[in-house]
């Protein structure tokens, strides 16, 4: 007799290499598949945030900024997500939220590539708060966006383009673009690619350095688990770091912060992306979140995710009436994030009962139930029971 979906389910889970990783995590009876929007909570994350609060806040006060390490906080960090991403030490700093950062990238790369090039690429399909961001970027520089399909990037870009600001993996049906290869078109026309990595890293190699990249940004809460608002990061290539020339120079980038010098000096390296003071609880409850990383090997991640969602889409096949859901999220693994995106009628009110019934998800209005594959402690049996509940409510089963 053939193996059914729900024996595989514990087959795979058995075989699981990073199963154990599960542990790290403060989790419930519920099939959590939004840590693509909230990471889940690490499990030691509340106990770290208790001594950061009573004795090195409330003891230490002024002190810490100095002998707690909250002041070089931001490049400490910085280098601790490097590595997640592919990138040498040194052009990581944790700050401020992606908008801000998309702001900095956007206005830095543009001033970087020069006056003569007066058009600015827009993922066309981007999370919109890139878009929106990029457009009063340039009309501050005085340039002209253009929207583009990523995979269009390549040929629309030209002489006259100053910076591409594409999303590493759409946010709505987790298709994954080709970093590489458009970063290399967008770099022979002697433009800078800005990659905006929030649903990518974490999930899958991203190989910033590898690939050449120019600048990029992305958010620490959803695959990082860094917690709500934790702040976000900026990668500026080495390369362009000594002239890399930041719109918001706040004295946290000067060469001299406790100089206190009317006139700004920007400091080398990727400090030089920081503004204002940091905010420390939340710099530090990622921190401590990055933890749950020690000792995992990103491509085994990238494995695993693939097997997930391939797994999931199995499920949803075998489960769910044909028709009933169809499938935005490509097949080819080369075109796949971590998350699978099912177009449903009525989707507001299906994904209302499958929270209701323990499988988290979320919802893109107005048609999109998006599920979210972290790794690091979603499993095989999780992936089964979600598909299985969903086909009990499109079936009005099981209520
Ligand atoms: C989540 C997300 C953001 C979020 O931006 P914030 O400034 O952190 O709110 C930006 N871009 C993309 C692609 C995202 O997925």
């Amino acid at each position: 007799m053939s193996e059914t979906v729900r024996e595989k389910a514990l087959r795979l889970d058995a075989d699981d290499r990073l199963a154990k990783l599960r542990e790290r995590f403060a989790l419930d009876e519920a099939v959590y598949l939004d840590g693509n929007s909230l990471g889940a909570l690490p499990a030691h994350v509340p106990a770290r945030m208790a001594d950061v609060i009573t004795r090195e806040w409330g003891e230490l006060r002024i002190r810490s900024w100095d002998e707690s390490g909250w002041w070089t906080a931001p490049e400490r960090i910085g280098d601790r997500i490097a590595p997640l991403v592919g990138a040498a030490p040194g052009q990581v700093v944790v700050s401020d939220s992606t908008s801000v950062n998309v702001f900095k990238a956007v206005v830095g790369a543009a001033r970087l590539a020069g006056d003569d090039r007066d058009e600015i690429l827009v993922d066309a399909t981007t999370f919109p708060t890139d878009g929106y961001i990029a457009e009063s970027a340039a009309r501050m520089t005085g340039r002209r966006i253009v929207p583009v399909a990523p995979a269009d990037v390549p040929d629309a870009v030209g002489p006259r383009t100053a910076v591409a600001l594409v999303n590493h993996v759409d946010y709505r049906t987790g298709r994954l673009h080709d970093l590489p290869g458009i970063t290399a078109a967008v770099r022979a026309a002697g433009a800078l690619a800005v990659w905006d990595l929030c649903h990518s890293a974490g999930a899958l190699p991203v190989g910033l350095d590898a690939h050449g990249v120019d600048l990029a940004v992305g958010c620490t809460y959803k695959y990082l688990n860094g917690g709500p608002g934790s702040p976000a990061y900026l990668y500026v290539a080495e390369r362009h770091q000594a002239t890399f020339d930041s719109p918001l120079p706040g004295w946290n980038s000067h060469t001299d912060p406790f100089g206190m010098t009317p006139g700004y000096e920007a400091a080398a390296g990727a400090l030089r992306g920081r503004v204002g003071t940091p905010d420390i609880l939340s710099l530090l409850a990622l921190e401590a979140a990055l933890d749950v990383w020690d000792g995992v090997d990103i491509e085994d991640v990238r494995a695993k995710s693939l097997a997930l969602t391939d797994f999931f889409l199995e499920c949803v096949r075998e489960y769910v009436p044909a028709g009933r859901v169809e499938s935005l999220t490509p097949g080819a693994h080369a075109e796949r994030g971590s998350q699978v995106a099912l177009r449903c009628t009525e989707a507001p009110a299906v994904m209302a009962e499958l929270i209701r019934r323990g499988v988290v998800g979320d919802l893109r209005r107005p048609d999109v139930l998006r599920f979210g594959f972290t790794p690091l402690y979603v499993g095989f049996a999780d992936t089964e029971r979600a598909a299985r509940v969903l086909a009990e409510v499109l079936t009005g089963r099981g209520a």
